[in-house]
This record gives C-alpha cells, sequence and structure tokens, in this order.
C-alpha cells in the first residue's frame, strides 16, 4: 500500500499514513461527538465533545501504530526487515520483507501486537480508574474508558485464528511446530482466512439489508481477509511447488531480447522475432543496456487503441524494481523477495553479473505443476 503522507520513522522503519486513513479518523470522531461521549457524559459543551473526540481518535490512531510497531520490532529482532509501517482504512499494516525462520519468531512476532494492544487497554483502564479515584468524572474519565475498551476489541478481533490476522498467524506456528511443515500451516490459516472472510461478508450482507447501511463495514472487511487469505495461500503453495529447486531449474534460461522501443502492435503483428511458446522476454535500451523483463501478460493488458503507441519499454518490469537472483540459489527465498515487491517477474544473473534468464510466476506455477505431490500441500 502506498503511504501518502510521511509521518516519520521507528526505529529505521518509515511510517506513513494511506489517505483513506481520513475516513477511519472521519468515522471515529463524528461518533465519538454526537453519539458516544453525550451518551455516556451529558450536559457537555458542543466544542468540548468535538475537541474531547478528536483527541480520543488521535489516541486510537496512535494505539493502532503502537499495535503495528511491536510487530515490526520483534521482527527484526527476529532478522525479519521491515519495509514500512502504514495506517490505512481498515487499521494499520506493518509490512515484513521476508518469512520467520521458526514457529517460534513467527508465533512471536504475531503473538506481540495484540499483547500491546491489551497492554494499552490495561493502562487506559488504569488511568480511568486513578481518575475515578481522584474524583474526576469528566470527558477525560470517557475517553480512558472508550480507549480501553477498543484497544481490547482490537486485540479480540486481531485473535480470530484466521489469516491474515494476527490469530491467523498464530494457528500458523502452532500448526508449524507440530507438523514441521510451515507450507501445509501456512495453506491451513489461509483456508481460515476464507472462511473467516465469507462469514464476515455474510453477516455485513444480512446487517446491511436487514437493519442498516453500517453492514457495508463488515461486508468490506471480510471482502478484504478473504482476498488476503487467498492471496497467502497462494504464496504457500507456489512456496511448496518449489521447495528444494534452485533458481535455475526454474527460470526461463537465455529470454530472447527486444529492444524497449519495440511497439507492442509490431509484437503482436509477429513482426518481432519473439514467442515461440516463450512467455517472456529481456527488454534492452538503445545502448544494449538491461531495462526491464515484459511478459505476454503485460502485453495482453494493453488496450487495442494504445497498442500502436505503447513500446515495450513503458510496461516493462523495470530493472529497478524486479528482484535479482543467482541460478544457484533456492528458489522459495528469491520467491519471497519476488512475493515482498509484488511484482511477477523476477532477473536472474549469472556469476559475471550478466542475463542469464528470468524467473515470472508463470516459471514457479510450472515448476510446481511438474511436482503433483508438493503442489497439493493440504490433505
Ligand atoms: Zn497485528
Amino acid at each position: 500500500m502506498k503511504q501518502s503522507i510521511r509521518l516519520g520513522r521507528i526505529g529505521g522503519v518509515p511510517v506513513g499514513v494511506h489517505w483513506s486513513v481520513a475516513v477511519i479518523f472521519g468515522l471515529v470522531t463524528w461518533e465519538l461527538a454526537t453519539i458516544v461521549l453525550p451518551g455516556t457524559y451529558g450536559g457537555g459543551a458542543r466544542p468540548a465533545y468535538l475537541v474531547a473526540a478528536v483527541v480520543a481518535a488521535i489516541l486510537f490512531l496512535a494505539s493502532l501504530l503502537a499495535h503495528e510497531g511491536s510487530h515490526a520490532i520483534v521482527a527484526r529482532r527476529h532478522g525479519v526487515g521491515v519495509r514500512s509501517i502504514t495506517l490505512w482504512l481498515l487499521g494499520g499494516v506493518a509490512q515484513l520483507e521476508g518469512e520467520a525462520h521458526s514457529p517460534g519468531a513467527d508465533f512471536a512476532i504475531a503473538a506481540v501486537g495484540p499483547s500491546t494492544s491489551i497492554f494499552l487497554a490495561g493502562v487506559f483502564g488504569g488511568a480511568q480508574l486513578l481518575l475515578e479515584h481522584a474524583g474526576a468524572t469528566g470527558l477525560v474519565v470517557v475517553v480512558c474508558s472508550w480507549l480501553w475498551q477498543i484497544n481490547l476489541l482490537l486485540a479480540g478481533f486481531n485473535l480470530i485464528p484466521a489469516a491474515p490476522l494476527d490469530g491467523g498467524r498464530i494457528l500458523r506456528a502452532g500448526l508449524w511446530r507440530s507438523t514441521g511443515n510451515r507450507t501445509r500451516a501456512a495453506v491451513s490459516a489461509a483456508r481460515a482466512g476464507m472462511g473467516f472472510g465469507v462469514v464476515l461478508i455474510g453477516l455485513g450482507l444480512f446487517e446491511l439489508f436487514v437493519r442498516s447501511p453500517l453492514g457495508l463495514w463488515p461486508a468490506f472487511l471480510g471482502w478484504f481477509v478473504f482476498m488476503a487469505a487467498r492471496a497467502e495461500g497462494d504464496v504457500a503453495r507456489r512456496q511448496a511447488g518449489v521447495e528444494g529447486l534452485p533458481v535455475g531449474a526454474v527460470m526461463t534460461p537465455h529470454p530472447p531480447v527486444v529492444p524497449s522501443a519495440t511497439s507492442v502492435a509490431e509484437v503482436l503483428a509477429g513482426r518481432v522475432y519473439w514467442w515461440n511458446g516463450q512467455q517472456v522476454a529481456a527488454v534492452v535500451g538503445p545502448t544494449g543496456w538491461l531495462e526491464g523483463v515484459v511478459t505476454l501478460e503485460h502485453i495482453r493488458h494493453v488496450p487495442a487503441p494504445e497498442q500502436a503507441t505503447t513500446r515495450l519499454g513503458d510496461i516493462a518490469e523495470r530493472i529497478e524494481a524486479a528482484p535479482v537472483g543467482r541460478p544457484e540459489e533456492a528458489m522459495s527465498i528469491l520467491l519471497g523477495r519476488m512475493d515482498a515487491a509484488g511484482g511477477r517477474a523476477a532477473v536472474v544473473l549469472d556469476p559475471t553479473d550478466r542475463l542469464a534468464g528470468i524467473v515470472t510466476l508463470d516459471d514457479v506455477e510450472r515448476a510446481g505443476g511438474r511436482r503433483p505431490h508438493a503442489a497439493a500441500p493440504v490433505a
């Protein structure tokens, strides 16, 4: 997810917010200022409700950041890189750059998030008790009360054992430990996530039709959980397919090389030497430098009216953005980098840094398909 506003860094990790976080901020502030605060503490002035609501919403977002920041800190302690922490419409995301190396690390990285939220619930709950003990009754008490409840809710929701929620990661770590098979564990957690997503969508739609438009929220959340869980399942299945294989066994070796100025129309008209069954080509600039990688899929996505004016250089996955692998490296490790980069292709260089091949997700799927026992990791 693209960060719209950079807030700074926590332990070297860039922290930012996506524009959609404004929607949560607005909704939370509005609900607090007009419903929750006046409902719990009557007789206040309208500006006082608004100020208290804004402060509470800011502390809520800070709580989300603390939750994600704790994932990031523990991930780094276990040798897993963290690319960014972003707040968005559905909460926070800490984007990790790889996988935990053991079930214990997987568990620790996942469990610290809900633990942090429970700790924060304790802090706000404690503050409320202290304030009440000191005889305070104002809006500050109500805000503390709301904050401990929302943090507890956050922890509870995240502990549901369904990927991509923290509970799904904890389930994965547990299954990984008991079966010794990380992939199988990940696929099971992903299935639980897809099931939970469907349940949320169902509940949301029921709410939407029977009672109120608020059902859109769980339905949307369910859709997100379903899609994210499905993507995680796909990643796990691909990992299983290439387990134990080196990059050199999976890549398309010596791919065709085409000039970046070639238009998509020229390729489709068959005027350029290319695919005789080849799904991918290297794109080189006028001076012969490798610019990127283009796949048949990139080409198929160009709408007909733009085919004559679109150059391969425009649609290629840029070399700066594509992960680089070596033929003797484990394919599962390069695949982890490909998944983290979010692209469909990686460039493979030989020891003299010349192009040895290209790996696409299609190559990975094919390699998995040739090993039927590995391609179906769940019984
Ligand atoms: Zn979390």
